[in-house]
């Protein structure tokens, strides 16, 4: 998705992680995987059964296809960053700049904060649904405070509630390839290639030259002059420098892939904000507004926490329950689509074999750190305290999913309903530990020639919707790139939208 970003995919299904017999259900055409180490471990406790995902094969990648959400991550996020990194570059104020040059933002002025005229055009929906107007009642009644954008100081705060703010600019979404790249499409330094897929990194020795692709079914070689940068996203970045012989030693030997540089983080660390839908049926149809999410509200489980933990996106239709739960959707209603917006649980990806056709094994590991299952416990009481207060009777006639059980129950129910935010990120984190796979500049560690710019570099999921993060990232390895080659930036103008 980032502007960095090498190949599009539209054919290549073979890279995608495969359905599997840990199928929940044959609704969708969604690529299914497993939580658990093995099919074994669905039966342990401390695991979901099992993990719905999707991943976008297009131009603009997740933000060609998302809800659109835009959300910055929260202060506490960013300065862990820097922490990590040892780079206060990565650190809050200095992320503001990269947030006040990305933004094109249609709200009251907050030039600390907000930037007007950049690439990324944000605003909030005009006139929201009723339904989102009963949220922020609702929180407001039992004491979350109520924000006029959930982004700048709200992200500074302990938790709030906001209406959206959304990537739509008269009715249309706009992905980050529409506001980077479009634009930029009849220079003569740029080439965009499409049904491209890129199966590995060539190098000499030590240093990446560029990258073998298999393009409209032809394979083909791509050399870098200078350097390569993966922006493949946080399953298949980690996959193609495994099979490229940079990962964990013992599992390339594993598949027969001599190894270049041992980087035991390679595919660790995975990360993802789990989901659990509480849903409410409406007592007639009512509109959808925005990208169907026009409110958002972060908060904390436990009033000792440094950040939000708990992340609730109103979505205002009922997202069917997977069918585990036997739990029935109303034909009109909403879902509040509350998850862990700090999950302590660390998945890993594995490869299946050593071809790009074979796909990627990946264990989420969900809800095994007990202090996730506890979150997920408030998150949906919260929910709960939410959606049944006096706010929303006008609307509903009354809650759906999860209902009232006891603790066990609700225990249960969670393992069964969770799915993924479609957030993964972490698996090839930036830092300086042993499981770091990039430094402070994206150059991955024990090579030359390569960066990283995409989600898989986060050392800690940020707190809220992952695609603002990730255009940050985009930004810096862009500048980053600048500084090392004495490239000068680019005139804004190239980015303003006739
Ligand atoms: C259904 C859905 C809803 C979401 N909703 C929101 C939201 O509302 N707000 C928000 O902030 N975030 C949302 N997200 C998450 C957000 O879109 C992602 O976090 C973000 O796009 C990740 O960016 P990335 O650059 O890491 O990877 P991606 O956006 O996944 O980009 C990776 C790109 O690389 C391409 N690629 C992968 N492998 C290869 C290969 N081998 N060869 C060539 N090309 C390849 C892919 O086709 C893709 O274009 C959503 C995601 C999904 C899937």
């Amino acid at each position: 998705m980032s502007v960095l970003a090498y190949c599009c995919l539209r054919r290549a299904e073979t890279i995608w992680p495969r359905l599997s017999q840990t199928q929940r259900n044959g609704r969708s055409t969604l690529a299914l995987i497993e939580t658990g180490v093995s099919l074994e471990s669905r039966r342990l406790d401390s695991t979901v059964d099992v993990f719905l995902s999707a991943w976008a094969k297009g131009l603009g990648g997740g933000s060609s296809i998302n809800v659109m959400v835009w959300a910055r991550g929260h202060k506490e996020d960013w300065e862990h960053f820097a922490a990590e990194s040892g780079d206060e570059a990565w650190g809050y104020e200095s992320i503001l700049h990269y947030y006040r040059r990305i933004e094109d933002w249609n709200g009251d002025p907050d030039p600390i904060r907000r930037g007007v005229g950049g690439p990324a055009y944000v605003a909030q929906p005009p006139k929201p649904q009723p339904i989102a107007e009963a949220l922020l009642k609702a929180a407001s009644a039992i004491g979350i405070p109520v924000f006029d954008t959930p982004n700048g100081a709200m992200m500074e705060s302990p938790g709030g509630a906001s209406i959206a703010e959304l990537r739509i600019r008269n009715g249309k979404r706009e992905s980050v390839f529409s506001s980077y790249v479009r634009p930029l499409l009849t220079r003569p330094n740029l080439a965009v290639v499409t049904n491209a897929l890129v199966t590995r990194l060539n190098l000499d020795g030590r240093r990446v030259i560029g990258v073998e692709a298999v393009v409209d079914g032809q394979q083909r070689q791509f050399t870098a002059r200078c350097e390569t940068v993966l922006s493949l996203g946080a399953i298949n970045t980690p996959k193609v420098l495994m099979q490229s012989g940079i990962g964990p030693e013992h599992e390339l030997r594993a598949h027969g892939i001599p190894v270049i540089q041992h980087l035991p983080g390679v595919g660790q660390n995975h990360q993802d904000h789990l989901a659990f839908g509480c849903t409410w049926a409406y007592k007639k149809p009512e509109g959808v507004g925005g990208s169907g999410c026009e409110a958002k509200l972060y908060w904390k489980s436990d009033a000792r926490l440094a950040q939000p933990d708990i992340l609730q996106c109103q979505l205002e239709f009922a997202v069917p329950s997977p069918v585990e739960t036997e739990l029935k959707t109303p034909e009109h209603g909403w879902t509040m689509f509350t998850g862990l917006a700090q999950p302590k649980s660390r998945g890993r990806l594995r490869l299946s074999g050593s071809s790009f056709a074979d796909p990627i094994l990946i264990e989420p590991n969900a809800l095994s750190e007990p202090e996730d299952m506890a979150a997920a416990l408030a998150a949906v009481e919260l929910c709960r305290d939410l959606g049944n207060s006096e706010a929303f009777t006008p609307l509903v006639t009354g809650e759906t999913a999860p209902g009232a059980r006891d603790r066990a129950g609700m225990v249960r129910l969670i393992r069964r309903s969770a799915v993924t935010y479609w957030h993964q990120s972490c698996t090839a984190k930036m830092g300086r530990d042993d499981i770091s796979v990039v430094d402070n500049q994206l150059k991955v560690y024990g090579v030359e020639g390569l960066r990283i710019a995409d989600s898989s570099i986060m050392p800690r999921i940020t707190t809220g919707n992952t695609m603002a993060p990730c255009v940050v990232i985009g930004e810096r390895a862009a500048d980053l790139i600048r500084e090392q080659h004495s490239l000068s930036r680019p005139s804004e103008a190239l980015f303003q939208h006739s």
